[in-house]
This record gives C-alpha cells, sequence and structure tokens, in this order.
C-alpha cells in the first residue's frame, strides 16, 4: 500500500510487506514492521470518515495488506524463487524486454469479472520464464488481491499419484486449480506425455478455459524443431546430420510433448512468447545463488 507517507522506509520501500525466503516452504510474505501498528486506525481496521454531515467507518487499508498477504502465501511459490518480482527481473536481450512486457501487461489488464488470455514462455532453462510466472502471480496477489496458484506439472501428477493411494480421486488434487482466478503451470511437456498425463492436463485446461479463467505456462521446449539450436542432453553426442537426430528433434518440440489437441487448446488460451538465454545464464552463475540473493 505505498502512500508518500511511508515511501521512506527502508526495510520495505513503503510496499508495507516483505517476502521472506525459508528453505523448504513456499513463499511467505509478512506486514514490514512499519506496518505494525497502523497509523491510520490505531489497529482497529477502521477508520472514520466524514461523510454528508456525519462521520461513517470505512475499511481501513491496512485490512486489505493483511487479505492480500494471505492471498500471497496461498500462491505456493518455491522457496528458490520465492523473490521472484517484476523489479528482481534483470533481462539482458530483447526477448527479455517483450517476455517482461507481455507479462506485465497481463497482470496489470487483468479483470476478474472478464476474460483475459494468458501467456506461454518457451525456450530453454535458464532465462526467467519462471520468474515471470512468478513475478505476475505476485503483482496480482500483493496489489490487487487476486488469487493465483503456481504448480510444476510433474509435481501435480506425482500429487494425484500420491492421492489414489489414499483412495481420492484426481479431482480432490485438481479441485483447488480449477477456479482459482489465475494458474500458472510450470516445467510443461517435462512430463513422459502418457494418455494418462494427457487426459489430466487437458481436463484441467479446458476446464479453466471454458470457465473463461486465465492459465500461464513455461516450457522447456520449442514450438517448432528448427527453433532448438542445440541438443543439451547430458553425456549425449548428436550427430545432426543423422536421422536420429532429425527424429529426436521433432519429439522434443512443444506439440509433440502434449499432442496436436492440447497444444491447440493452449494457443487458443494463451499468447506465446519465446523466452530463450541465448547461452545457459545457469551455468554463469555460481549454483542457484542469485535468486537466494535478490
Ligand atoms: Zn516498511
Ligand atoms: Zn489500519
Amino acid at each position: 500500500m505505498p502512500s508518500p507517507a511511508d515511501s521512506a522506509c527502508p526495510e520495505c520501500g513503503g510496499a508495507g510487506y516483505l517476502v521472506e525466503q525459508v528453505l523448504g516452504r513456499a513463499a511467505r510474505a509478512r506486514r514490514c514492521t512499519c506496518q505494525a501498528a497502523c497509523p491510520r486506525c490505531g489497529e482497529s481496521g477502521y477508520t472514520l470518515v466524514p461523510s454528508a454531515g456525519s462521520t461513517v467507518a470505512q475499511v481501513c487499508s491496512c485490512r486489505h495488506l493483511d487479505e492480500r498477504i494471505a492471498v500471497f502465501n496461498q500462491i505456493g511459490i518455491p522457496p528458490a524463487i520465492a523473490k521472484a518480482s517484476f523489479e528482481t527481473f534483470k533481462g539482458w536481450s530483447p526477448d527479455h524486454a517483450r517476455a517482461k512486457t507481455v507479462a506485465e501487461d497481463f497482470a496489470r489488464k487483468f479483470r476478474k469479472d472478464a476474460p483475459t488470455k494468458g501467456f506461454l514462455l518457451y525456450g530453454r532453462p535458464g532465462a526467467g520464464k519462471t520468474h515471470l510466472l512468478v513475478a505476475a502471480l505476485r503483482w496480482l496477489a500483493l496489489e490487487k488481491g487476486i488469487a493465483g496458484k503456481y504448480v510444476e506439472f510433474m509435481l501435480l501428477l506425482s500429487d494425484i499419484r500420491a492421492g489414489f493411494s489414499e483412495n481420492r480421486s484426481h479431482m480432490d488434487i485438481l479441485k483447488a486449480l480449477l477456479f482459482v482466478p489465475v494458474l500458472a503451470i510450470d516445467e510443461l511437456g517435462k512430463e513422459r506425455g502418457t494418455e494418462w498425463e494427457r487426459s489430466m492436463l487437458d481436463e484441467l485446461i479446458s476446464r479453466r478455459f471454458n470457465s473463461g479463467l486465465a492459465t500461464l505456462f513455461a516450457t522447456n521446449y520449442f514450438l517448432e524443431e528448427r527453433e532448438n539450436p542445440v541438443k543439451e542432453q547430458p553425456g549425449t553426442r548428436y550427430n545432426t546430420r543423422s536421422p536420429d537426430f532429425a527424429r529426436d528433434a521433432e519429439a522434443m518440440t512443444l506439440p509433440k510433448r502434449v499432442g496436436d489437441r492440447i497444444y491447440s487448446r493452449l494457443n487458443e488460451m494463451c499468447t506465446f512468447v519465446k523466452l530463450d538465454p541465448g547461452h545457459d545464464l545457469r551455468k554463469d552463475r555460481a549454483g542457484a545463488g542469485d535468486f537466494w540473493k535478490a
């Protein structure tokens, strides 16, 4: 809740909240100490404002802050990327500038009462695709109070499988994701691509699409084989002239990974944006340190 009065806070820069990064736990936000005792309402949660000759009680903006923090804490942001925001996103190429603009436009124009087209970021790992997914969810939660969820698709599938052994149906797991205003699905296409896996994905995204709800995606797979400059399978040496290479390169595209039906659904739901590092950023970093320091 930035206002000129508290913009001087060195802790939160006037935002009123801080995001904590704790190993092994989803990202959590908390009220900054500058907001601990609300100067406007004296902790009652209400302010008295003049209205037509008398005074009426109005919900203080600090109550919205608590609600927004609670919404943020439900997203499920992995600890390694807890601090990801539009402000901490570092771009160094036209791809980065374009992708950030798409993600920011999505967040700023998002309305709960009108269908909004999502976005899908694709390219090799290390360019900041996850960062932008999380930044959009964070901004919507903390600035607008709009709920979102973040899932890695493979982990979601594991949760569904684990649920079966506890006699829970796939719907028990998916239902939390069907109606959330914004859902971000990361690592799309990394799954094996079995019929069952595809049916889970199809059910989830088709229901959301039919309800007019926005879904965001990130994938390490390219849309066409010619876009993928090198196959970076550890321990594999590809002969780019061999028929095997052509077949494998085709199999490594997003349409092949998810199937034509889901791919065309993704086209209806999303703006596709390429975000490729050009070279692998993670190799330039000392481990995953960047996000932990951000
Ligand atoms: Zn503060
Ligand atoms: Zn207050």
